[in-house]
């Protein structure tokens, strides 16, 4: 058990690392009660008004009047403080505590200093017995009901009594001396029972403060993305729901809300590893934080999607919002020692315009997300009606992509690519086709990129790559066969493996198998996708440059990759009829790619005077209606054959228009 000189240790010890608001909980245990404090100071007063008017000394009056003064300051103190200040920070609380310190031991001193003056001045023993019961009774009740500020309570104690005492010992006799002695250990009785009580009222407390700590603690992170510290998807949308009535009821202000997804993440978390993802993912959420300051609120939805709500005069300005977020998200991030690039891609709705419910408002930003994915990424788009039939569309496209394989609604094409020297088919490109039951015929242009988002384009790939090679295989050996691959491919890792299972499948040998690549694929210059291109290469397949010249830079590609072919892009060649200066470019191509032994296809040829042109500029083969349209497997094979019997009639000039 411990002693009162190990509790008073302990005490001085825990008053420094008292938490504050355990603290300030305390303190407020002092003014709970002024109804006792207002009976202390009238039993106070009257007592003190008595000692003076009977014993008649000054020292006495004295003390009378400022018990008086000093017990209405008191209550005056109480009242302002349970009126304004009860709820106070736990700054104001020690002010507080202060205040009351101050008061209460000074009225303690008053009364300690009154029984001391009535002893040695006065043999009343009314008088007597009014001063030391006074002193005594307030010293004892203030050590209870003070004890949750033991230094208070302890200080009014010992103010209190111990001048009393002093008094007794002063009178000199044996029984004043005994009593004063007696009054000592009362004290110290008194000192042990505050500081057990003050022990009960602190643990309790203290626990009800780390309860509600670890409440709050849960809350917060119930309602945090741990990665990120932002808001999750339940306090956004909580938030949301609480914006969306504000606005509702002021009906003067717009709400923003912008669904933001980074582009190309997975291919950063694949290639860089998670932990690459992460820093990213966290370098966006301080980026777009930074930008928002106190004009709205940004939470994380999951993944590499982010949801951000402000408020606007307009959606003008919401649109400029998004554009920010965006300038200041598409920086490079540094991880380790590589750079990677970071964009997104923007959506926003706003309230109450495109909806007044938070799933409405969510789904018409989604849409208008989606919009802006479509568009090629790096931009923001505003919801606008039409984008909701589009998005239908796009949805159909998805769910019906699933089961296309399945239901054998796909066909490939091969169309001829002609030699313009020989005049015979050198190789056939596969087209893929898709005939959907409600929508008909869709196009390639339309479902592929459909196929690549929703991570189909993988198996259709394969597909296509199966169909083609059991197609070539049966051709004759100089007329290759190639096959679109889609860049999203480009990025994963088991391309080669799936054309070595095709190649052995089919007996197709890899020289015969061409892979059209586009320029975009070469654009963001992602070290993966460059391996992956060496080693399709080390197989011995060929590898063609498609949709030329609707890149960027596109001449360096044509340095750093040994390509076999590149194909001019049908633009140029639908005016080579009247654009000069389109002529000029296929030209400078065609001499360039001359100098690096690399075949020029010129690609949707159709009239007479569009082939004249291409074989004036040089190009060596041709691709276009005007020789032949994507035709069936059985079709091709026929041309083929008819291309061999006539090839060997006359092996100079061989024109199967
Ligand atoms: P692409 O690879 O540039 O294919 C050439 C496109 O031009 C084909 O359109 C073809 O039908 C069209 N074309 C050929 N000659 C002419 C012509 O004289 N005039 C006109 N106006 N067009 C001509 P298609 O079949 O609609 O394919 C469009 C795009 O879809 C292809 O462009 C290719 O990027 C993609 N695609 C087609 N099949 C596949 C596939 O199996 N996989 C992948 N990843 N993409 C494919
Ligand atoms: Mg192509
Ligand atoms: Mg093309």
């Amino acid at each position: 058990m411990p002693t009162l000189g190990g509790k008073l240790r302990h005490l001085a010890a825990s008053e420094s690392s008292l938490a504050r608001q355990v603290r300030a909980a305390l303190v407020s245990t002092l003014y709970t009660s002024p109804a006792s404090l207002a009976i202390g100071a009238i039993a106070g007063s009257v007592t003190a008004a008595c000692i003076a008017y009977v014993t008649g000394s000054l020292a006495l009056l004295i003390c009378s009047i400022a018990i008086h003064l000093v017990g209405i300051l008191r209550i005056a103190s109480a009242i302002i403080y349970l009126r304004g200040n009860a709820k106070g920070s736990p700054r104001e609380q020690l002010h507080w505590e202060r205040i009351y310190e101050i008061g209460a031991w000074l009225y303690a001193s008053l009364l300690g200093a009154q029984a001391f003056f009535t002893l040695t001045n006065s043999t009343n023993t009314v008088i007597l017995l009014m001063a030391t019961i006074m002193a005594t009774g307030y010293s004892a009740g203030v050590a209870a009901r003070n004890a949750g500020r033991p230094v208070i309570a302890i200080g009014q104690l010992c103010l209190g009594t111990l001048p009393m005492a002093l008094g007794l010992f002063l009178m000199g006799t044996a029984l004043s001396i005994t009593l004063g002695l007696c009054i000592v250990i009362f004290v110290l009785g008194m000192v042990d029972i505050s500081l057990q009580i003050y022990e009960v009222v602190y643990t309790a407390l203290s626990g009800k403060q780390e309860k509600s700590e670890v409440a709050a603690r849960f809350e917060k992170m119930a309602r945090s993305d741990m990665l990120t510290g932002l808001d999750n998807r339940l306090a956004m949308q909580m938030r949301l729901g609480d914006l969306l009535d504000d606005i509702g009821d002021l009906k003067t202000e717009k709400l923003a809300v912008i669904w933001m997804d980074l582009d190309h993440f997975k291919t950063i978390n694949d290639t860089l590893g998670h932990l690459a993802g992460d820093k990213v993912l966290i370098v966006t959420a301080q980026r777009v934080k930074a930008v928002l300051g106190d004009r709205g609120w940004l939470a994380r939805f999951g993944g590499d999607e982010f949801v951000i709500m402000g408020l606007v005069d307009s959606a003008d300005e919401a649109e400029l919002l998004g554009n920010e977020i965006l300038e200041s998200v598409s920086q490079p991030v540094s991880i380790n020692d590589n750079t990677v690039e970071v964009a997104a891609s923007l959506g926003v709705a706003v309230a109450p315009d495109h909806g007044i419910q938070s799933e409405v408002m969510l789904k018409n930003a989604d849409i208008a997300l989606y919009h802006s994915k479509n568009e090629g990424g790096k931009c923001v788009r505003i919801f606008e009606p039409f984008m909701h039939e589009d998005f239908l569309l796009h949805r159909q496209i998805e769910s019906g992509l699933t089961e296309a394989m399945a239901k054998d609604q796909f066909t490939v094409l091969f169309q001829p690519i002609i030699d313009l020297a020989t005049g015979r088919t050198r190789s056939c490109e596969a087209l893929l086709r898709w005939n959907h039951p409600e929508l008909g015929d869709v196009s390639p242009a339309v479902f592929i990129p459909v196929a690549e988002s929703a991570g189909l384009i993988g198996d259709i790939t394969e597909w296509v790559l199966r169909k083609s090679c059991e197609a070539a295989a049966e051709w004759p050996e100089e007329v290759n066969v190639s096959v679109n691959i889609s860049p999203a491919l480009l990025k994963q890792n088991n391309l080669p493996v799936k054309i070595i299972e095709t190649l052995v499948n089919t007996g197709m040998v890899a020289r015969r198998l061409e892979l059209e690549i586009t320029e975009s694929v070469l654009l963001d210059k992602n070290p993966h996708t460059n391996s992956l291109l060496r080693q399709l290469q080390k197989m011995g397949l060929r590898l063609c440059l498609d949709d030329f010249g609707t890149g960027f830079s596109s001449l360096t590609y044509l340095r750093s990759w040994e390509f076999d072919t590149i194909k001019i892009d049908k633009s140029f060649i639908r005016n080579i009829g009247n654009s000069p200066t389109d002529q000029k470019i296929i030209r400078a191509v065609v001499q360039l790619a001359k100098s690096l032994e690399v075949a020029t296809v010129a690609e949707g040829v159709e009239t007479e005077e569009q082939l004249a042109r291409v074989r004036d500029a040089g190009c060596s083969r041709v691709q276009g209606f005007y020789y032949a349209r994507p035709m069936t497997a059985p079709q091709a094979q026929q041309r083929l054959a008819m291309e061999t019997v006539s090839n060997a009639a006359d092996p100079q000039i061989v024109n199967l228009r």
